[in-house]
């Protein structure tokens, strides 16, 4: 069947977004926890239902890092220093306008320096220090738990405790 005037190719009719954003695991110490001796933070969405890392879009001119500690002391309350790149994850999701959005997250491990957790954003339901193992299993995306088993890899190999 001529499919003249008819539908358009796939390719120009189902565009593809692009979108980057950075976070970060915030840790501190916690002596008597388990290995390996420290606490990261996560923040709850959804209405809590969801936890998962602080992270938020790149704006103009920002680099990866300047994002990853703006949105982790915008949505939890704390300040923190930059310790390493972690990694970044890559998912698809639809946008409201059913426009397939391809988003990839950066992630930094940041050492936490000062702040309170009670200074979250309005805009997450909660954010909350977890012991690391904790987290691990708290988080309900698959590339969170991924960049928490490397944040713990890491913060392990730290000789700051
Ligand atoms: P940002 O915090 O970067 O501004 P946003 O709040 O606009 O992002 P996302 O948090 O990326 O949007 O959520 C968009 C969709 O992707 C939601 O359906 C959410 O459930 C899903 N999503 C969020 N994080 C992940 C992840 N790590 N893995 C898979 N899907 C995710």
């Amino acid at each position: 069947m001529s499919q003249e005037g008819g539908l358009m190719p796939r390719e120009t009719k189902d565009p593809v977004r692009i979108q980057t954003s950075a976070g970060g695991v915030i840790y501190r110490p916690s002596p008597g926890g388990p290995f390996p001796f420290a606490e990261v933070v996560l923040v709850s969405v959804k209405g809590g239902k969801i936890w998962t890392l602080p992270k938020g879009k790149v704006d103009r001119r920002e680099s990866l890092e300047e994002t990853a500690l703006r949105e982790v002391s915008e949505e939890t309350g704390l300040k923190g220093e930059l310790a390493g790149k972690i990694g970044e994850i890559t998912y698809w999701y639809f946008l409201p306008d059913r426009t397939r959005c391809k988003k990839t997250v950066h992630f930094f491990l940041m050492k936490y320096l000062s702040g309170s957790t009670e200074d979250h954003d309005w805009e997450v339901d909660d954010a909350a220090w977890f012991q690391v193992e904790d987290a691990i299993k708290a988080v309900s995306y698959r590339g969170d738990r991924e960049m928490l088993e490397k944040a713990k890899e890491m913060i392990a190999g730290k000789a700051v405790f």
